[in-house]
């Protein structure tokens, strides 16, 4: 937190696992939304759309359970829910379509194969133009794309750029504050400005 303060940046903050957190935890992610980050909905279980389906199931009980769920019990915690990320990327057409009647914005994943499924997506390096999906591109872990998105910064004058990490200074599937801050900082001094998912309504 300190980190995004003194670079001014605002973030979203997909969560999941809700039935897991406790009150408190409630209580900090509401104080983060009072910091300027949003918060945003990544399922109950963190399962993959993709693999429930080859595995059998429904894209309509998956969609049940893993959006409608988790949605109500953030929204019965008090939180208002505009964006949405799907698990490992793993994302259809057809449940963007589904997700959208409830939550204006998803997000899948950029370079993964889990997110073939459909094309109907802006890439993670987009004009802002309209609601809709997007992909994000991962700058935490093994495969960072962070050297990639530090160029498209520094050449590129405008664009919108989604980028996601599953944790930081931590020590799996992770970015250092080192690296954040090169992030921040380069984006800062060429002008680039930081927005929340919900922004790209
Ligand atoms: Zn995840």
């Amino acid at each position: 937190m300190p980190l995004f303060d003194q670079y001014g940046v605002n973030v979203t903050f997909f969560i999941d696992r809700q039935e897991s957190l406790s009150d408190e935890d409630y209580v900090t992610l509401h104080s983060f939304e009072n910091q300027g980050h949003e918060i945003g909905l990544h399922t109950l279980t963190h399962s993959s759309l993709v693999t429930f389906v080859e595995e059998g199931g429904s894209e309509e009980e998956w969609f049940q359970s893993q959006v409608i769920t988790s949605l109500s019990i953030m929204e019965d915690n008090d939180f208002e829910i505009d964006s949405f990320a799907y698990p490992f990327g793993a994302r259809t057409d057809s449940m963007d379509d589904l997700i959208q009647t409830k939550i204006p914005i998803v997000r899948g994943v950029g370079y993964s194969s889990s997110s073939i499924f459909g094309d109907e997506i802006h890439p993670w390096h987009t004009d802002c133009l309209d609601t809709g999906g997007f992909k994000a591109l991962k700058i935490s872990g093994q495969e960072s794309h962070l050297e990639n998105v530090l160029l498209t910064i520094d050449e590129e004058e405008e664009g919108t750029i989604l980028l996601y990490a599953h944790d930081i200074n931590g020590t799996r599937d992770t970015i250092s504050h080192e690296d954040l801050s090169r992030l921040f900082e380069m984006a800062n001094s060429n002008g680039w400005e930081f927005i929340q998912m919900r922004d790209l309504r």
